[in-house]
């Protein structure tokens, strides 16, 4: 069994945290996830500087990558101006994002649900790129609660042989059988899980099962979660891959050097990270 991980640490990790990184750490940050083997790289956000400062810059990022082969390198769009500028830097998939709710949509991108799928639909229709639609809060909202997973595979279905779709529990409240059948009822192929109640791992394992090709992470578990300011958010890739592993699940991830990307990030950023694996290390059952 082989799984692609999305390593979205430099992307959604980064917007998600108070630390504002320049473009030439952004870059080697990419660089050294790419380095670790990372199959896929969240790379960079084209949204405007002074929106989102945390991730301003973005052409000065691609300029910085030295690109391996073999790596894939993705970046969220989310307009047709946006993806004008992915488009020109040369990145390989990008990524767009809506969300399942009404509330939601209007909370975070100041649209209607029909709007924000009307946005996606645009720039998938000038996307020349391969594309991954993400849709957020697809099992909990933080305004409307629970989301009826018959609304999520109707949501999914549209983009159905136009995208990947993953579906992301954005604050962390899904546990497996939830995720397990939604997965299964969608045909997703992946998912973005996040750790915030300390299920992010075992749902992440229930999506590879009901036949999920794609998970989401983030090196040491980088990015918070907005609507649970005290939480975590995203899983931590180097957690993820030592479970995978030992499941028999193959990564492509040396996890020996992906822990020193997160002791490094450790280093950059002058705090402790999330993830439990770069503390405690890598440990081999033959050693
Ligand atoms: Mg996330």
């Amino acid at each position: 069994m082989r799984v692609i991980l999305c390593d979205v640490g430099p992307r959604d990790g980064l917007q998600n945290e108070p630390d504002q990184l320049g473009p030439d750490v952004r870059a080697e940050l990419v660089n050294r996830l790419a380095g670790a083997g990372l199959p896929r790289v969240e790379t960079v956000s084209f949204v405007r500087d002074d929106r989102v400062p945390q991730m301003a810059g973005a052409e000065e990022v691609v300029a910085g990558l030295q690109r391996r082969d073999g790596v894939e390198y993705s970046g969220l769009v989310l307009n047709e101006r946006g993806y004008e500028r992915f488009h020109a830097t040369g990145l390989d998939r990008v990524n767009v994002t809506f969300a399942a709710t009404e509330s939601f949509n209007r909370a975070n991108g100041n649209a209607s649900l029909e709007e924000a799928i009307a946005r996606v639909d645009a720039i998938l229709a000038a996307a020349a790129e391969p594309a991954t639609v993400t849709i957020s809060v697809s099992f909990g909202c933080p305004f409307e609660g629970r989301v009826d997973p018959g609304v999520v595979a109707g949501l999914a279905a549209r983009f159905t042989g136009r995208a990947e779709v993953i579906l992301a529990d954005t604050i962390g409240v899904a546990t497996p059988s939830a995720v397990r059948a939604l997965v299964e009822r969608t045909g997703a192929e992946g998912f973005h899980g996040h750790n915030t109640r300390n299920t992010g791992y075992a749902n992440s394992l229930a999506a590879l099962e009901a036949g999920a090709s794609v998970l989401d992470a983030s090196v040491g578990g980088l990015g918070g979660c907005p609507y649970a300011p005290r939480a975590t958010g995203n899983v931590a890739t180097e957690d993820l891959v030592y479970l995978l592993e030992g499941e028999g699940v193959e990564t492509g991830v040396d996890l020996d050097a992906l822990i020193g990307v997160s002791v490094w990030l450790e280093g950059v950023l002058g705090r402790t990270l999330e993830g439990y694996v770069y503390r405690a290390g890598a440990w081999s059952s033959s050693s």
